[in-house]
């Protein structure tokens, strides 16, 4: 692993712990939320409702992003990350810079986006 890659990981690693933080503040927050009494004026009965199923769908937002950040975060400490899960070969830095949860590396993710055009149906050639 170069000396690039070793440094980009570890201020990936810093960033994922720094969101993990704010992603459970957050949910913590929304669950206090939606635990506080409701007190529904019946005026406001819909815009009560309508917040809940809001913040409902935030904290599943949240939730969802909080288990890839923990998946990323296992995988830096294992030392999988920025490694290619076809070929094995550590994905190119400049990759995972514009995209840091690629899988695969450029080579693959080619040979992948080839393959699954070749495998798309052939139109019909009409005589
Ligand atoms: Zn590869």
């Amino acid at each position: 692993m170069t000396t690039a890659t070793a440094r980009f990981i570890e201020n990936e690693r810093k960033k994922l712990l720094q969101e993990q933080i704010a992603v459970n503040a957050e949910l913590e927050n929304l669950r206090d939320l939606m635990q506080a009494e409701v007190d529904v004026e019946p005026d406001e009965g819909d815009t009560e409702i309508f917040e809940r199923e809001k913040n409902a769908a935030l904290i599943a937002v949240l939730e969802r992003r909080l288990l890839d950040i923990e998946t990323a975060l296992k995988s830096i400490e294992k030392g999988d990350y920025g490694i290619c899960t076809r070929c094995g070969n550590p994905i190119e830095i400049e990759r995972l810079e514009v995209k840091p949860d690629a899988t695969l590396c450029l080579n693959c993710q080619r040979e992948v986006e080839r393959l699954s055009r070749r495998n798309r149906p052939q139109r019909q050639i009409e005589w």
